[in-house]
């Protein structure tokens, strides 16, 4: 019996445990921190042999096969260790994909992907085919794996990609490549944008890279790197006779001379960077060969993840909208430049070595006051203290939201869109989110 050693305890981690069993495997979940009852109790269920607080080297050393968490970095003394005596290390993605025959389309990307996956699967759905979503999102892969559905719609973060050999999405999408998470790649950007990249590294001339052709960074990438992928790039600015742009509000999809065109005045979501993901996951759609209308319709109706510029409420008519999941500049950036009327910008947070400059004309145009919210916000007033009448800081979610309160007058936005991690002041961005939404529902 094969010995499959995993490394991590949490819903990858556990997802692979069961797939592993269920394939036959000898398997061994060991966590270096703690796993969490819910996950204890189903590997206790399973009959799964596992130990939290610690890595039993001599036990993970005997593995014929070692599935890694995304968490855990190849800097990890273990990773090491495995690595110079010879042992695989894979990540979940490329270990669950051997199990299924399913059509695979794989979302990566800086910013973006939750909503991508989110609107590919609708679409799919709504087309009325067997469509399973996961990996960063929901459920894991591999608990998914049994499900058998015809397409598996996967996000997928850089982390799950390192980890990948054989790995070949049929479809691959990557929505943009903006610097974040250096600290795992040795703080070279170059080092991100490969691993991004390798979504496509074992795809053959009959599969497909779409891609937005505005990005500098997807854009040199592609004329320095030859690749197989057929090219489906999108773009808000150049026209294309391959793959999809936008002019005059209409969506225009190409696919060897195959066009489709749509109207997006009644997208559901806003923001330009909306009607990017809207060009991907359509895009998409055009490849499966699903009929423009259904295609139309489920963009028009599709409900936009929470915390991702979601509405919360309107009082005294000022809009307040949630965008918490905006951890770096760029997202921010398209939340900005997506406002339309004078804004009240809650902002803040941990700093992961931001350059702010890319917001300073939206910041000059259309917000009228600033509320930092973070441990320290020495960095967000030298950048905006000259240009903006108030600029204030509180490290209470609820207080921050006061001050937006007072500072809002009617046909104003008060915006959180942080640009930042959550973690000095918050458990996560969720928690983040949830408490703006329950602090402004007191007001
Ligand atoms: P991810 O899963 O890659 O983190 P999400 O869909 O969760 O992406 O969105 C994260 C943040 O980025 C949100 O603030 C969202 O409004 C913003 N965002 C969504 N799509 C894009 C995009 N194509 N470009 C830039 N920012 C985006």
């Amino acid at each position: 019996m094969k010995r499959l050693v995993i490394l991590g305890g949490g819903e990858s981690g556990v997802g692979t445990a069961l797939l592993g069993k269920e394939k036959g495997f000898r398997v061994f979940v060991s966590d270096f921190g703690n796993i969490k009852k819910k996950y204890k109790d189903v590997l206790l269920h399973h009959e799964i042999e596992w130990e939290e607080g610690q890595h039993e080297a001599l036990k993970i050393l005997k593995a014929d096969l070692v599935v890694k968490s995304p968490g855990i970095s190849d800097a990890a003394p273990i990773v090491k260790q495995l690595r110079i005596n010879g042992v695989p290390v894979v990540s979940e993605i490329e270990f669950a994909a051997q199990f299924t025959s399913a059509t695979i389309i794989g979302v990566t990307g800086s910013n973006g992907k939750t909503t991508t996956t989110m609107m590919v699967h609708h679409i799919l759905k709504q087309a009325k085919l067997e469509a399973v979503m996961a990996g960063n999102i929901g459920e894991s892969f591999a608990k998914e794996i049994k499900r058998t559905p015809d397409y598996f719609v996967l996000e997928l973060s850089s982390f799950q990609l390192d980890g990948i050999e054989k790995f070949q999405p049929h479809i691959a999408v990557i929505t943009n490549i903006t610097a974040d998470h250096l600290d795992r790649y040795d703080y070279k950007f170059e080092n991100y944008i490969n691993a991004k990249f390798r979504i496509i590294m074992n795809q053959t001339k009959s599969d497909y890279l779409i891609y937005d052709a505005d990005d500098p960074v997807i854009d040199t990438y592609l004329k320095t790197h030859p690749i197989q992928s057929i090219l489906m790039p999108f773009s808000l600015e150049k026209s294309l006779e391959q793959g999809a742009h936008y002019k005059d509000k209409i969506i225009t999809i190409t696919n060897q001379k195959n066009t489709i065109q749509m109207p997006t005045s009644n997208l559901a979501l806003e923001g330009k960077h909306n009607i990017k993901n809207a060009m991907a996951a359509a895009t998409v759609g055009h490849l499966l060969k699903i009929r423009k209308e259904t295609i139309r319709e489920s963009l028009e109706c599709f409900q936009g993840a929470e915390h991702r510029l979601e509405p919360v409420l309107k009082i005294n008519n000022v809009h307040y909208i949630n965008d918490s999941k905006a951890t770096n500049v760029n997202a921010t950036y398209f939340a900005l430049e997506s406002m339309n009327s004078p804004t009240v910008w809650i902002v803040g947070g941990v700093d992961k070595g931001n350059d702010y400059s890319a917001l300073y004309p939206f910041v000059n145009e259309k917000v009228k006051a600033i509320i930092c919210l973070g441990k320290d916000n020495d960095k967000l007033f030298e950048n905006f203290e000259s240009m903006v009448d108030i600029i204030v800081e509180t490290q209470f979610m609820s207080e921050a939201v006061k001050i937006a309160y007072k500072v809002a007058s009617g046909g104003d936005r008060v915006l959180l869109s942080p640009a930042c991690a959550s973690f000095d002041l918050f458990k996560n961005y969720e928690d983040r989110g949830q408490q703006f939404k329950a602090a402004v529902r007191q007001l």
